[in-house]
């Protein structure tokens, strides 16, 4: 399976970067399999990175093969939804930037992508309209988002990313984050919701 990501998803997260470049078409990364966390397991802070944020994102479940899919038909690949953590080694993606250099470790290191327990969705359009989404970090909330706030709707993603790589079934996609991202530490409790529902959980060591 493959880990596709967007970045730049959310006007308020781009502002909260002073980011103000961005093109007219879904930022695209990949990260490698190696980089999953499931089941509520421990992230443990790698050595090399001084400053390891979390991104609070949707994800969703590929459920079908495909390639050059049609906006329309978007709505048939995937099935499940959950919320995600895109871990980024802030300092490490600063240095690649300033050299102009790919930031794929950054963003792609081991168990970069903490996902929760996938949602199943409706068989219908626009089903990924409207889902809310929370992060709390030891109690507090620290990041909300809706699917509706996104510049790119997750149809749009699977649209554009399929004229580039196939999907396949299990393969998923991140989707990109709302402001308030920030730093985590070594006992912090991430908790992330769907709506209410609780999907994510798990303490970084
Ligand atoms: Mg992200």
């Amino acid at each position: 399976m493959k880990i596709i990501a967007v970045g730049w998803n959310y006007n308020a997260h781009n502002a909260e970067m002073n980011r103000t470049d961005i093109p007219p078409y879904p930022v695209v990364f990949l990260k490698p399999e190696t980089a999953l966390l499931k089941n509520g397991k421990p992230f443990f802070l790698p050595q090399f990175s001084d400053r390891i944020e979390y991104e609070t994102e949707l994800v969703f479940h590929i459920s079908r093969l495909g390639k050059n899919i049609a906006p329309k038909f978007a709505h048939r690949y995937y099935d499940a939804v959950t919320v995600g953590i895109d871990f980024t080694a802030r300092d490490k993606q600063a240095e690649a930037r300033a050299s102009g250099s790919p930031w794929d470790i950054a963003k792609g290191f081991d168990y970069s992508a903490p996902i929760g327990q996938f949602l199943p969705l409706p068989d219908q359009p626009r089903k990924a309209d409207n889902l809310d989404f929370s992060l709390s970090i030891n109690g507090t909330t620290v990041q909300r988002g809706n699917s509706n706030d996104m510049i790119f709707h997750i149809d749009e993603i699977i649209a554009y990313v399929s004229q580039f790589y196939t999907l396949k079934i299990g393969d998923i996609i991140f989707t990109g984050t709302p402001a308030g991202v920030g730093p985590v530490k070594i006992g912090d409790h991430l908790v992330g919701y769907l709506g209410e529902t609780k999907v994510l959980d798990f303490f970084v060591k």
